[in-house]
């Protein structure tokens, strides 16, 4: 395999910013695209992304662009375009740039997206290695990142319901025990300590640990496993919330907590198992050991790394025989070692698929109803624009408990990286008016940003995780109730339908989360500039973007999506068949 390395020297422009410009003056032509730039420097402040030197935001090898000269063309590109004109991005390099017209979209993004026969992992590295190619993850390459506190609402929601399903509501006195502390998974010990539980994170590379514990994410750290085992159940004990990151690697570390005896209450894992190359660490190699291995014979690095895969599945199989609560944290850790270590041998009893994926355990009702990770970004770059949308949205919705338990954690727990970012997962469900959740509380902060009381516009987007965006059939669309775990029309209808709602980013992907072949998705940028067009393309893209997941999971006859549907008046044709 020949092996391209993207460690240019990093670009001057970039030096020069090192994260977002803020405040009120333009570098660019209008707010739209202005937002766009912002975003793409936001994803690359060293605050906010993994390896931004590499241009890697996060998620393994997840990109902003895909090479140097091409992050300065789109920032050139950026500045020059004009408000009725379209920037296209393919996989991290402008491409062409079109007159369409003033509510068209400023950018339209595809990132990693292959024909069906040559969607794996090896093209994408041949076309990668011809710098042809970029691994956009999911918000990396569609600027949407925000860093770990994009993700900790999700990881809290997850671990909320899941507390809600087996403890009462509550992790106290319960010890969750995960791998992987990077950008997303980084958000883990912070998302349990948040519901009061006790986290026991392994990770191999120990300045991400120190990375959490000076962020805030993570409490404590330890070499010594049996010292983090110590702790955490003196913590639990007492009721008390506790994080420790233990510097080693995930599959070791749970084989020894077999060893010992040491069941944890919950098991789970968040590293990137969804790239064997480029994410996931082999055992016996320390992180330098590893990288030099990865450079030198990639090949045997992947043999070493799918052989680690299968020790961590069959440890987390072993925890859960013995009476773990185990789910899949979005990683494909489990796809992984079923098509490369378990297919060739029927024997095997052990089935990786013995644990579920966090979505159809946790998260679907959640997209039944058109809920997903409402996110918005003030492009001033002052948190005082942010604090003044959070008493917005507890003012908006009085009654969400649940919404003010979380702003007020977020408030006191979560810091800000980069650009000043908040978000709550809102849902379709309509008012008076007909405006949905996430309608009414984007046209709310319209109307701040234009009587002055926020500095600059806001920009909204989401994960690209959400309800109606995503076909991954080992993660969002995990055993669907008609089957339709594969089906990728669904995101691409999003993004054609966000186009045709006037979104000012669209973007469409392959492979985010799980890896190139799993997974198509989808998701889109709102600016919220104060003007009158800004209110009726949020009323759109907010109808149609939510509606998306109501009416995916009304087609699969979830009865939750056909009554949310008929409650909130979304149109669905052909109701009665879906539902038999
Ligand atoms: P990342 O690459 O920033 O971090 C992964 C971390 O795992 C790194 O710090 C790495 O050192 C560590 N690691 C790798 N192999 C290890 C091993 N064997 N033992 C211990 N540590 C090891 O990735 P990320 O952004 O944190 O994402 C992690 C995974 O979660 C990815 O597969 C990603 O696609 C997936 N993901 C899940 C969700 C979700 O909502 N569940 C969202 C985004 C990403």
């Amino acid at each position: 395999m020949d092996r391209q390395t993207t460690r240019e020297t990093p670009s001057e422009q970039w030096q020069a910013f090192r994260g977002s410009p803020t405040g009120t003056d333009l570098e660019c032509k209008g707010w739209r695209q202005e937002a766009a730039f912002r975003l793409l420097n936001n994803n690359l402040d060293p605050e906010v992304a993994e390896r931004p030197e590499d241009l890697v935001v996060y998620g393994g090898t997840g990109r902003a662009a895909r090479s140097w000269d091409a992050y300065d063309a789109i920032v050139e590109e950026l500045r020059q375009l004009e408000n009725d004109e379209t920037l296209l991005v393919q996989s991290g390099k402008p491409v062409g740039r079109f007159r369409t017209h003033e509510q068209a979209p400023r950018v339209l993004i595809a990132n990693s997206n292959l024909v069906g026969k040559w969607d794996n992992w090896e093209q994408f590295h041949e076309l990668e290695a011809k710098g042809l190619i970029m691994y956009g993850q999911m918000t990396a390459g569609s600027w949407a990142y925000i860093g770990t506190q994009g993700i900790i609402q999700g990881t809290y929601e997850t671990l909320a319901e899941l507390a809600r399903q087996q403890y009462q509501g509550d992790l106290r006195g319960r010890i969750v025990v995960t791998g992987g502390l990077g950008g997303m998974g980084g958000a883990q010990p912070l998302a349990v300590t948040m519901n009061n539980g006790v986290c026991i994170a392994a990770e191999v590379d120990e300045s991400r640990i120190d990375r959490r514990i000076e962020t805030g994410y993570c409490m404590d750290k330890t070499e010594n496993l049996d010292e983090a085992i110590e702790r955490a159940k003196e913590a639990a004990e007492s009721g008390e919330p506790y994080s420790v990151g233990v510097h080693t690697n995930a599959a070791d570390m749970l084989e020894a907590m077999l060893d010992r005896d040491f069941i944890p209450d919950v098991v789970t894992d968040q590293t990137s198992a969804h790239d064997e190359l480029e994410g996931y660490y082999p055992s016996g190699y320390t992180v330098a050991e590893a990288d030099a291995l990865r450079n030198e014979n990639p090949e045997q690095y992947v043999e070493h790394s799918l052989d680690t895969m299968e020790r961590h599945v069959d440890a987390i199989l072993g925890l859960q025989e013995k009476g773990a609560i185990a789910f899949e944290y979005g990683n494909n850790i489990r796809g992984q070692v079923n098509e490369h270590r378990r297919k060739a041998s029927k024997s095997d009893d052990r089935n990786p698929f013995d644990f579920p994926g966090f979505v159809p355990a946790y998260i679907r009702p959640l997209f039944c109803q058109g809920k997903g990770p409402f996110r918005w970004v003030a492009l001033s770059g002052n948190p005082e624009d942010i604090h003044t949308t959070d008493e917005a949205v507890l003012e908006l919705f009085p009654e969400k408990e649940h919404l003010h338990r979380w702003i007020t954690l977020a408030q006191d727990q979560v810091s800000f990286q980069g650009l000043p970012s908040r978000v709550c997962w809102l849902g379709y469900q309509t008012d008076d008016e007909g405006l949905t959740e996430r309608a009414q509380f984007a046209l709310c902060i319209n109307e701040l940003v234009a009587k002055g009381e926020i500095d600059a516009p806001i920009v909204v987007t989401r994960d690209h995780l959400d309800a109606g965006s995503v076909a991954s059939p080992h993660r969002e669309t995990e055993a669907m109730r008609d089957g339709s775990d594969a089906i990728a029309d669904w995101p691409i209808l999003n993004a054609l339908l966000n186009c045709a709602a006037g979104a000012d980013i669209v973007s469409v992907h392959d492979g985010g989360g799980v890896g190139i072949g799993n997974a198509v998705h989808a998701n889109n940028h709102v600016v919220l500039d104060g003007t009158d067009r800004a209110r009726e393309t949020a009323k759109r893209v907010f109808t149609t973007d939510p509606g998306m997941g109501i009416i995916r999971h009304a087609d699969a006859g979830y009865e939750t999506a056909l009554k949310e549907a008929t409650r909130s008046n979304v149109h669905v044709p052909m109701q009665q068949q879906n539902r038999e």
